[in-house]
């Protein structure tokens, strides 16, 4: 069966890397939506929380259910309110003209729209807003940067809005509340505020900086060996025609398993330097042989490159399905 091994030394270590940056354990928002970037959220929240990290972000309610015996603070990004709120999580304001459908007393971060257009209340109707927001619970307030990955002019025009908008809300209200806005890049590239706290997502992995480890290690076991002779071809449409003779063997993971399929064109290499042979089928690849058990991959970036896509998406489509092991 194929698996995952997560390295929780490593991950130990880059959250001990991300929380000297950040100023402390207790500064970091872990960012576990879609099962921890695929690596695995219910295996990897005990050792968060052990280093000392009680607020977590995730996509849902079923997410933040899974991960309640485990942290006090959930931030539920992308919710649309219902009136059954759960009083122990924290929800997203995303859109001002569903305040009033939210139950009362529940927990809120208010999301300021400082220039992404995507989710928020914009600086203009900020002022209003909190004076609406009556009988919820306002904890904290946060931005996202849609560019902190170059550190552009809209990386500074949406920090000095998100200034503003904390100057706003603390005029507002006299409650001691949580701001936030860096995410991954914006920690490892600027200068983070001290009176906030950062989400961060993908560096816990061990990607977006260099002085990080690799938390995750993809593996394939075979199925099955042969002897192709020179000529023949393997897999769907026989793409890979043999020019020596050769051992291959199939390995248990296809696209089922949340990998892109591979078409058989270009050279797309496994982490030991073999390239896959043939069309990748629904749950299985060939390759040359290469023992009982195959890595796939150690760093999502080679494949991402392959497809033209980011590590993310690389990461975060590996199937709930794979058994994941802590090593
Ligand atoms: C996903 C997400 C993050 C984490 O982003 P990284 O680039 O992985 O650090 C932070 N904030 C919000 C609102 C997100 O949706």
């Amino acid at each position: 069966m194929s698996f995952i091994t997560l390295d929780t030394k490593a991950y130990r270590y880059n959250l001990s890397c991300i929380a000297a940056k950040a100023g402390g354990y207790d500064k970091l928002i872990c960012v576990f939506k879609d099962n921890a970037y695929g690596h695995g959220a219910n295996l990897l929240a005990p050792i968060t929380r052990a280093c000392g990290v009680n607020f977590v972000a995730v996509k849902n309610e079923s997410e933040a259910y899974q991960l309640e015996e485990h942290f006090d603070n959930i931030l539920i990004l992308s919710h649309r309110p219902t009136g059954e709120e759960n009083p122990k999580f924290i929800y997203a304001l995303n859109e001002p003209s569903t305040l009033t459908q939210f139950k009362k007393n529940t927990r809120i971060h208010l999301k300021i729209d400082t220039n992404m257009h995507r989710n928020g209340v914009n600086l203009e109707n900020l002022e209003k807003l909190l004076k609406e927001l009556g009988c919820l619970n306002l904890e904290g307030a946060f931005t996202h940067f849609m560019a902190a990955d170059e550190l552009d002019a809209s990386y500074f025009a949406q920090k000095r809005n998100f200034q503003k908008a904390k100057e706003t809300i603390r005029n507002a209200t006299r409650k001691t509340l949580l701001f936030h806005s860096f995410n991954s890049s914006a920690l490892f590239r600027g200068q983070m505020p001290q009176d906030e706290l950062c989400r961060v997502g993908l560096v816990q992995f061990g990607y977006g900086d260099g002085s990080l480890k690799k938390v995750l290690k993809l593996y394939a076991q075979k199925l099955s060996s042969r002897e192709l002779k020179k000529g023949q071809g393997i897999g769907y449409g026989g793409t890979y025609v043999a020019d020596r003779s050769l051992k291959v063997a199939t390995y248990d993971l296809g696209y089922a398993d949340g990998l892109f399929r591979y078409n058989g064109k270009g050279q797309l290499k496994l982490a030991n330097g073999k390239e896959l042979l043939g069309k990748m089928s629904m749950d299985s690849f060939s390759c040359e042989d290469s023992g009982e058990e195959i890595c796939v991959f150690n760093d999502a970036n080679l494949w991402a490159e392959f497809f033209h896509t980011i590590n993310y998406e690389i990461l975060v489509k590996l199937h709930p399905s794979i058994k994941r092991i802590l090593i």
